[in-house]
């Protein structure tokens, strides 16, 4: 059974109905927003917008901090509605939406003034002038999100969206709707005045209507095959976009690692949120002198993890059939070319119709669909190469360039190696928690995504830097105005030599 099934409500209005992943029992259903309705939430936005840009941040920021009051008091409402649509353990929804949301509704409310203050940078050459740099907001931000992290990733860049003074529309994933519809109700309860945020609900045809709507920026979070029909629209209604993708991360395990946190990490990072993370270690690469106790250790701990539906778990189901289809036929292409389950390899039909066991793979090539395209499941594939060169060919060998991780006691070393990763970013000695640094700038690299969200980079992606050049001493006229002279021309002269030309010059350059 689908998870989400579009039916036919009122007078012709699409709807959707949603059950849950884990039991399967409908949940609710959540009325299509048209085309129409969608420019007309726009619209209201870009009304509104105004006034909430002219207010100060201090301002703004309250609106953040009593956003994160209701969150830390009403935490148990929130993380039912986000279990019941996702089907993760309660520590896991704490720790990947609720922990997240209330750092970043705190770090960008307190940060976001000293980021966004006017800046005034002395000018190198021309000295008769000021340069003063205003962050103006954009205006009306359009934000898609994935249903892999339904609240944080809609939340987190509204966030960012608000505080540089922009109205925000946002469009959760079908999947999840009515977690997505939490960012809205958080911030209407926090104070954000009306139609400043609004939440619309659909699939890809709202999603495409949000890109077609006016906006002023789209914030993209989804798969790279999306991720490029959404940047083509953005090319053609020339609206600037960042596109957070899909990934197929590598993780690094040299011979001096601490095998018992890699080991420990390997197994988290890959059945984190069943596997289902963008930034989720989707392959391993293990240095031979060090691979049986690796893989012995990550084989013992996988069989530790518990797959349910209540209580203390640690994994939950995968979000939807699709899903499930896609690591099933890269499971059965890895068995069919000579890959060896050591745990796993199958659905857990005790626990629920999308379960799939967390699994672990050795005799794995590089050719296998499992080391080549986005996984997105509990699936842990281990290689053993010779050295660290074979596991960094390996690792850039892909059309994906997310995030990876290198595990080593020598930092030095593990830097070197996070350096040569055509990757976004990079973790040392953890799986990967960049988008959880608010000070990280977050983005892929080749197929990965365009772009980077959060920390400065990110709040000031939400702006426009306008840079205003003052005249400081009003003289009647400046050299290079009209008339053009041989006379002017050699002063000009002169001072190109000196300029270039002279260490001296070159210094104050
Ligand atoms: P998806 O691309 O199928 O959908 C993402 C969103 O785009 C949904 O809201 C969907 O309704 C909307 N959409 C679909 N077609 C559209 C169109 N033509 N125009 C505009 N919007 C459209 O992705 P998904 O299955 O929801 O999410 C999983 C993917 O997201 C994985 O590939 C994962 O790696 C990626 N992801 C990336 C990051 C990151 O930060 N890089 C974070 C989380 C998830």
């Amino acid at each position: 059974m689908a998870i989400v099934q579009p039916i036919e409500a009122d007078k012709g209005r699409r709807s959707l109905k949603i059950s849950s992943p884990a039991t399967m029992e409908k949940i609710g259903e959540v009325p299509v927003t048209t085309a129409a309705e969608v420019r007309e939430a726009v619209a209201r936005a870009r009304g509104a917008q105004p006034l909430w840009a002219a207010k100060s941040f201090a301002d703004r920021a309250k609106v953040m901090f009593r956003a994160v009051d209701i969150l830390r008091a009403e935490q148990e409402r929130y993380l039912s509605v986000l279990m019941r649509e996702t089907g993760r353990s309660h520590f896991e929804t704490l720790m990947m939406e609720v922990f997240p949301a209330c750092d970043s509704l705190t770090w960008y409310a307190v940060n976001a003034e000293r980021i966004l203050v006017d800046k005034k940078p002395s000018l190198h050459l021309l000295k008769t002038k000021k340069l003063l740099i205003t962050y103006r907001p954009l205006g009306v931000c359009g934000i898609i999100t994935p249903w892999n992290g339904p609240f944080i990733l809609g939340l987190n860049p509204a966030v960012q969206a608000l505080m540089a003074g922009n109205a925000v529309v946002i469009k959760p994933s079908e999947v999840t709707p009515f977690s997505g519809a939490l960012v809205g109700e958080l911030f209407r309860a926090a104070g954000l005045p009306e139609d400043v945020l609004t939440v619309v609900h659909g699939d890809g045809e709202t999603g495409a209507a949000l890109v077609d709507s006016g906006v002023d920026k789209i914030s993209f979070t989804g798969s790279v095959a999306t991720g490029r029909k959404v940047g083509e629209a953005c090319g053609r209604n020339l609206v600037p976009c960042t596109l957070e993708l899909g990934g197929k991360d590598a993780m690094i395990v040299c011979a001096d690692a601490d095998l018992e946190r890699a080991a420990g990490g390997a197994v988290f990072g890959s059945f984190f949120n069943a596997g289902q993370y963008c930034c989720g270690t989707e392959r391993v690469y293990v240095v031979e002198a060090v691979a049986e106790e690796f893989t012995r250790r990550v084989v013992e701990k996988t069989r530790e993890l518990r797959q349910e539906t209540t209580g203390e778990f640690d994994l939950g189901p995968m979000i939807w059939p699709r899903q499930l289809e896609t690591i099933e036929r890269h499971m059965a292409d890895a068995v069919t070319k000579g890959a060896t389950v050591l745990v796993g390899g199958k659905r857990n039909a005790a626990a629920g119709e999308l379960f799939y066991e967390p699994t672990v793979v050795v005799d794995v090539t590089h050719d296998m669909l499992l080391m080549q395209e986005e996984t997105f499941g509990p699936i842990l594939p281990i290689v053993k190469v010779k050295d660290d060169e074979a596991a960094i060919a390996l690792a850039n060998d892909s059309t994906y360039g997310l995030s990876g991780t290198v595990w080593s006691k020598d930092e030095v070393r593990a830097v070197g190696i996070a350096k040569r990763l055509d990757t976004g970013s990079v973790c040392i000695n953890d799986s990967s928690i960049t988008y959880g640094a608010c000070e990280a700038p977050f983005g892929g690299r080749k197929s990965s995504g365009v772009g980077q969200v959060n920390g400065e980079i990110g709040l000031k992606g939400y702006c426009h830097a306008q840079p205003i050049v003052i005249d400081r001493f009003g003289t009647k006229k400046e050299l290079v105005w009209y008339p053009y002279t041989a006379d002017k021309e050699k002063v000009l002269q002169r001072v190109i030599r000196w300029v270039w030309g002279t260490p001296i010059g070159r210094w104050m350059s």
